[in-house]
């Protein structure tokens, strides 16, 4: 296994998407996820198996390759869980302008509270930290990337301070559908509750196989 400080474990990678946070983003999902929240839109993200071991250094290289993006968005599994290499990822990003906005299963409090250096590292480089488990029973589609109203958008930096006021207000949520090189399908974004289910359906009835990267919010 490649040394997990300076290499990543993806389980997918988009270069460039408008549906995982404020602007046009690179997205990386990390594989791997310990807290398995019911109704988890990702549970083939869970299993801590191998996927694509990639550099910090060749990631960081592919991200900066990508024009017009004004950050990157760190999403599961559990980024948290694999934070020493991201935090790596995120510093050289910062150091090149970009932003870097990280979802995690975990509080703030809690992410705090555990006194982990390496926890402590990605939370200097992150911008937006959108907080907390997926609880389906506090399922809401009013809030901008979020799946259910006990999660939260805290700002770790002024970066996105004048976006604050739109953080609890209804937006329309989107979906993106790529066609990967080797046919599969990759559904990312955001989707109304059973929209995104009633798509998959769709897909699959068609003999497609899509694979979620997506909050079904
Ligand atoms: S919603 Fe996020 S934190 Fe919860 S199980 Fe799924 S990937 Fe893990």
């Amino acid at each position: 296994m490649p040394d997990p400080r300076t290499h990543l474990n993806l389980a997918h990678f988009v270069a460039r998407t408008a549906c995982e946070g404020p602007g046009w983003r690179a997205a990386l999902w990390v594989q791997g996820c310990p807290i398995h929240c019911p109704g988890c839109i990702n549970p083939h993200t869970w299993a801590f198996e191998d996927r694509e071991w990639v550099s910090v250094a060749d990631l960081a290289a592919r991200i900066l390759a990508v024009a017009d993006i004004e950050g990157v968005t760190f999403l599961g599994g559990e980024p948290f869980s694999q934070a020493a290499a991201l935090a790596a990822l995120g510093e050289r990003l910062r150091a090149a302008g970009l932003s870097v906005m990280t979802f995690t299963g975990y509080t703030y409090e809690q992410l705090k509270a555990a006194n982990n250096a390496d926890w402590e590292a990605l939370l200097a480089v992150t911008d937006l930290l959108a907080d907390g488990p997926f609880i389906q029973s506090r399922y809401t589609d009013q809030l901008p990337w979020l799946g259910s109203d006990n999660q939260r958008l805290i700002l770790l930096t002024p970066r996105y301070a004048p976006l604050a006021h739109t953080f609890t207000a209804k937006r329309a949520n989107s979906l993106e559908v790529r066609i990967l090189p080797d046919g599969q399908l990759f559904v990312n974004g955001f989707a109304y509750k059973g929209a995104l289910g009633a798509l998959l359906r769709a897909l699959r009835a068609h003999h497609l196989t899509p694979t979620a990267g997506t909050e079904e919010s």
